[in-house]
């Protein structure tokens, strides 16, 4: 398990701007949660003569060229991320049924909307797409693991926190930076969704918005 991290000082100044609630919180990722990612990626892959060597939940050491089993550098994927996230992101379509959910939970918790993005520049982009598709909490970007900015947005409230993402290792720091969050693996393609094991702090590990709508209604 990871130790807990501080939250960034970018994330904190953006936190500090939220105007002061007390309701219950969720915290949610956006990335293959409220928009597809794993399926235009796969898309892009194939423009560009590649393909997923495996549905195990990492990219680095699971993308090769079509005509090879050898799979691309650390580097290679990295610079092809950042293009694919440049072409992809003002387009991502949504995971169904993230609209209504969110907007049916949000009468009684309060939604942040906590996304890692290469660059700050992709930021208005993405609250343009959410806020269009009827998605329109606040969006904070942060980058690395993402306890402390989960711990720093947990700071005052007396309610329950549930924090909701498709990366193992975020669930990881937010286990380790703040252990009464209730910890949701929401992961929308059903090929990797099926070959992630569940972690024991893991409350709830799904690619529905239904089922995430009803986990998270129990609570209260
Ligand atoms: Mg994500």
């Amino acid at each position: 398990m990871p130790e807990p991290i501080p939250v960034l000082p970018e994330v904190l100044a953006q936190i500090r701007a939220l105007p002061p609630s007390s309701r219950p919180l969720i915290i949610c990722d956006v990335d293959e949660v409220i928009l597809h990612m794993i399926a235009h990626l796969e898309e892009y892959l194939q423009e560009n003569g590649m393909r997923f060597l495996n549905h195990t939940y990492r990219l680095t050491g699971n993308i090769a060229r079509h005509d090879s089993d050898a799979p691309l550098p650390g580097d290679q994927v990295k610079t092809h991320l950042i293009k694919f996230f440049d072409e992809v992101s003002p387009h991502q379509t949504m995971v169904p049924e993230a609209d209504t959910m969110l907007s049916a939970l949000s009468e009684q918790w309060d939604i942040v909307l906590l996304t890692n993005l290469p660059g700050t520049h992709n930021k208005p982009a993405r609250e343009t797409l959410l806020g269009g598709l009827g998605i329109p909490y606040p969006v904070l970007t942060n980058s690395g693991p993402k306890g402390g900015a989960v711990a720093a947005l947990s700071g005052g409230r007396s309610h329950p926190v549930v924090f909701i993402d498709d990366s193992p290792t975020n669930h990881r720091s937010v286990q380790a930076s703040l252990p009464s969050a209730v910890q949701i693996q929401f992961i929308a393609d059903q090929r990797f969704l099926r070959s992630v094991e569940p972690e024991a702090h893991i409350d709830l590990l799904t690619g529905d918005w239904r089922e995430t709508c009803r986990f998270i209604e129990a609570i209260l």
